[in-house]
């Protein structure tokens, strides 16, 4: 009897053990001064005002620190690029305030000014702001995109280009979280068999070439 009430609670002791989640800490307010969040406790990422339960797609918007140290770039062009905010073809890698993006949706939203409503003294861009709607100010001659501000007609009109690429992303990963990824990297995804360039899909061709021209099938949208 004796030992049967020890085993007991061995095995207590052993479940209290375990580690519990419950240590992960929630990081959802970062997401107030912050692009990009991950929160591990509660399963989710956030930018730009958009949300999604893919890890994988918020890791890959949140871009890295770039390396501090520039000996540790050996691409002319990456040196270049981390110099005046821009981005490097050959490593297909982009740099913006000391991050490191291999998106390029992802660094064209960087590149705006966070846009705090408390020292925004114009009515129309307090109004966009506060809405959390994309709009272009014409007196102030700026955009506000995913609650950014962008100083030109140019830079405005990148940024809502990459806002819909980000949300046809965020949409896509709760089919395919690889083929989100690939497409805010120009990548690949293995699993089915796709690559993406500026955001569109196309089948990848098998190996084995045919004699006779074969039809191209039409790209496809990414739903799959
Ligand atoms: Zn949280
Ligand atoms: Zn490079
Ligand atoms: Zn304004
Ligand atoms: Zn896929």
């Amino acid at each position: 009897m004796k030992r049967l009430a020890f085993v007991a609670a061995l095995a207590a002791g052993f479940l209290f053990a375990v580690p519990a989640s419950a240590d992960e800490k929630c990081t959802c307010s970062e997401a107030k001064t912050k692009n990009v969040v991950w929160c591990p406790k509660c399963k989710h990422g956030m930018f730009f005002g958009l949300e999604t339960k893919s890890q994988k797609l918020t890791e890959t918007l949140a871009g890295q620190p770039a390396p501090k140290s520039k000996t540790d770039i050996k691409c002319k062009e990456c040196l270049k690029a981390i110099e005046n905010d821009g981005t490097c073809s050959h490593c297909h890698l982009a740099y913006t305030g000391g991050n490191m993006y291999k998106s390029i949706p992802a660094f064209t939203l960087a590149k705006g000014t966070r846009a705090d409503p408390g020292s925004i003294k114009c009515a129309d861009c307090k109004k966009a702001i506060e809405s959390k709607k994309d709009a272009f100010c014409k007196t102030c001659n700026a955009g506000i995109v995913g609650g950014r501000i962008f100083k030109t007609h140019e830079s405005f009109g990148k940024a809502e280009e990459s806002m819909t690429l980000i949300k046809l992303a965020v949409a896509t990963a709760e089919k395919c979280e690889s083929c989100a990824v690939a497409m805010m990297t120009d990548g690949e995804c293995s699993k089915c068999k796709v690559t993406f360039k500026d955001g569109k899909m196309k089948k990848i061709e098998k190996a084995e070439k045919s004699i006779q021209p074969e039809k191209k099938p039409e790209p496809k949208a990414p739903n799959h």
